[in-house]
């Protein structure tokens, strides 16, 4: 039906007399739970910045969204040639090289088009109207969003000091999000506090590892020892493929089973299932791209006082509101996030991503002026 057409008589079928019907009543279709959600955003446009504070795009340094500034493996750009653009995708492969890579059969992984998907697929698995999710905050968005798109309440609870979580959750809780190491915060979740967690619900425990590459340690193993355990995990930071959307989980084989019933079959392009492939294989170039990321956050780390992080990014408390100096970096091309954005961050949080080191110094001496890089 055309935009407008709202605002033209038309004649419902049991009715003799038109009736005008406007969007604010069209509108009353819409479910009653999205009048409470907050809808993500994509961050500054590249272009107005550009424009605003006359800098060339590529002098804008975007440190906001923790993506990798290596990209993928060469072998992806090669991968991409033999694809035939006219044939359904066919995800088998990928979750081939998924097992090959985490070490879990098949029947245990299930793929999304980014763990974005991957989580929004999950939660339609266990949450309804006037459910309930634990999440402990600050943390990663999108669990709220995901189970508010449900009808589901997400309870958010503060976390204890240096962002661990507490381990007794509340009876009537059916999901909970657990962000390892956690965004914005950059903290591990330790394993005794995801087994008392396992053992302390009759909920379904989702462990978010995006960043896990970046870590010393991954939880991936307790997959096995318990029934309510799944871990999601990404290609989009260590594997460089942000845009490509590629996400998946590893979930215990009756969840899974579930999870296929429901996820859309077609929904990872053919494109990006072959890049998926490629990079997976090519294990060496994301562990040195990796390897020079985790270089770069200590190098940075050192020279601001940010929280230790195991994650491509570091979580850093301002003097000022943390909204003003995002946009005082902004004026000079530099992207960074003001965590206000995040429930429970508070005022006075930046979470800035590593980027290239040249990224990394411009960011440097724009937040702490006086910083100069050592000759060499
Ligand atoms: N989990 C966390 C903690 C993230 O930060 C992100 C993306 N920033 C995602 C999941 C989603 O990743 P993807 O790009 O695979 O959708």
């Amino acid at each position: 039906m055309r935009i407008d057409a709202g605002r033209e008589p038309k004649y419902l079928p049991d009715q003799t007399a038109p009736v005008i019907m406007t969007r604010k009543d069209y509108s009353k279709n819409l479910m009653p739970f999205l009048a409470d959600l907050e809808p993500d955003e994509a961050g500054p446009d590249l272009m107005d910045v550009s424009r605003r504070y006359e800098i060339p795009q590529e002098r804008i340094a975007v440190l906001s969204l923790n993506e990798n500034p290596y990209g993928p493996s060469p072998s992806v750009w090669e991968a991409l040639k033999d694809v035939p653009p006219n044939r359904y995708p066919d995800s088998r492969p990928f979750l081939e090289a998924l097992s090959n890579y985490t070490g879990y059969p098949k029947e245990n992984i299930v793929a999304g088009a980014g763990m974005d998907e991957v989580i929004i697929t999950l939660v339609r698995l266990f949450l309804g109207p006037g459910d309930k999710a634990l999440i402990p905050v600050p943390t990663y968005n999108l669990y709220g969003l995901a189970a508010g798109l449900c009808g589901a309440r997400p309870c958010y609870r503060q976390r204890r000091p240096r962002f661990e979580v507490e381990p007794k959750v509340p009876d009537e809780i059916k999901m909970i999000f657990l962000c390892t190491p956690n965004n914005p915060t950059g903290n591990l979740l330790s394993e005794e506090s995801a087994r008392a967690i396992a053992e302390s619900t009759k909920g379904i425990v989702f462990l978010d590892e995006a960043y896990v590459e970046f870590a010393k340690k991954d939880l991936l193993k307790l997959v096995r020892d318990y029934d309510n355990i799944v871990v999601g995990r990404t290609l989009s930071k260590a594997f460089g493929l942000a845009g490509l959307r590629l996400g998946y989980a590893v979930a215990p084989e009756w969840i899974a089973e579930q999870y296929r019933r429901i996820a859309p079959l077609f929904s990872i392009s053919s494109l990006s299932l072959a890049a998926g492939v490629a990079a997976l294989k090519d294990k060496e170039y994301m562990k040195e791209s990796v390897g020079k990321i985790i270089g770069e956050r200590e190098r940075m780390r050192k020279m601001i006082e940010a929280f230790p992080s195991e994650g491509n990014f570091l979580y850093i408390q301002t003097v000022e509101r943390s909204s003003l100096v995002a946009e005082r970096l902004l004026c000079q091309g530099i992207i960074v996030n003001s965590c206000s954005i995040f429930p429970g961050a508070g005022d006075h949080c930046l979470r800035v991503s590593v980027g290239t080191p040249e990224q990394n110094d411009r960011f440097l001496d724009a937040y702490a002026p006086g910083w100069r890089a050592p000759k060499s």
